[in-house]
């Protein structure tokens, strides 16, 4: 569905993606992980076409979108939930919703259609709810709800589950394969292991800027050279 063609972002000396070529097969559940700063943020902006590349190229579904902008690639399929925020805090949960999807449901569907994304989020009981006043947890699944409500194929995360409980991050990867199993691929970025274990059928190594390693979780896990790239990180992974 995604393939990434020898990707490279510099910003100024620095070289933040570094030759990448990634492949995302259309149904799979793709985890890319990595220490602080290897460039996982930046390669989603660039997919994304929030930035452009300084060279190499980006396909969807076969089709060469390089230099489409982020709306164009939005229209053919692709949703992001950022790493940053992105909910109105001073509007209800139900009125987020109503943004994200009004232009692109008929008015006589789209209750119904919110009605079931709240449902799917566990955020029935919470419709009426200011955003802002929401759990951590339920503040994700919201935005996990913005960024599905338009029924992409090809769904980013970055972090969905970053700040979670143990039994929100499960929650969370339950609604990611229930997703899946819909037809919906999805590429995340996930520093917690036992949700990658839970969801991913393939898992992706970044490393400053490159691809250090893919395969499934069990030949991540077991490869030492992956487990040295974490060492001597300040931040707990
Ligand atoms: P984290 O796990 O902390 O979210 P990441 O893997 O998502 O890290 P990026 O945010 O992609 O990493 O950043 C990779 C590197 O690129 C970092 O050194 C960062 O400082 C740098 N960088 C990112 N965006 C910019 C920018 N707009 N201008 C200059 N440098 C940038
Ligand atoms: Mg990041």
């Amino acid at each position: 569905l995604l393939e990434t063609r020898a990707l490279n972002k510099r910003f100024g000396g620095l070289h933040v993606t570094n030759n990448v070529d990634l492949v995302l097969e259309t149904g799979e559940v793709h985890c890319l992980i990595g220490p602080n700063g290897a460039g996982k943020s930046t390669l989603f902006r660039l997919i994304l076409g929030e930035h452009l590349p300084s060279s190499g190229s980006i396909l969807f579904g076969g089709e060469d979108i390089t230099a489409f902008k982020s709306f164009q690639r939005i229209r053919r399929g692709m949703s992001v939930k950022f790493q940053v925020p992105g909910i109105f805090k001073a509007l209800s949960v139900r009125q987020n919703l109503e943004i994200a999807m009004q232009h692109h449901y008929e008015p006589a569907t789209l209750a119904e259609e919110i009605d079931r994304l709240l449902a799917f989020l566990n955020l029935s009981g919470d419709a009426r709810r200011l955003a802002g006043n929401l759990s951590h947890g339920q503040k994700q699944w919201l935005e996990i709800g913005m960024a599905i409500s338009l029924k992409p194929r090809l769904l980013l995360l970055d972090e969905p589950t970053a700040g979670m409980s143990p039994e929100e991050t499960h929650a969370t990867g339950e609604m990611i394969k229930r997703l899946n199993a819909d037809g919906m691929t999805v590429l995340a970025v996930e520093h917690d292991m036992a949700f990658v274990r839970q969801v991913a059928d393939k898992v992706t190594v970044l490393h400053l800027g490159k691809v250090f390693a893919q395969g499934s979780i069990d030949d991540i896990v077991a490869d030492e050279e992956v487990a040295a790239i974490y060492l001597g990180q300040t931040t707990a992974h």
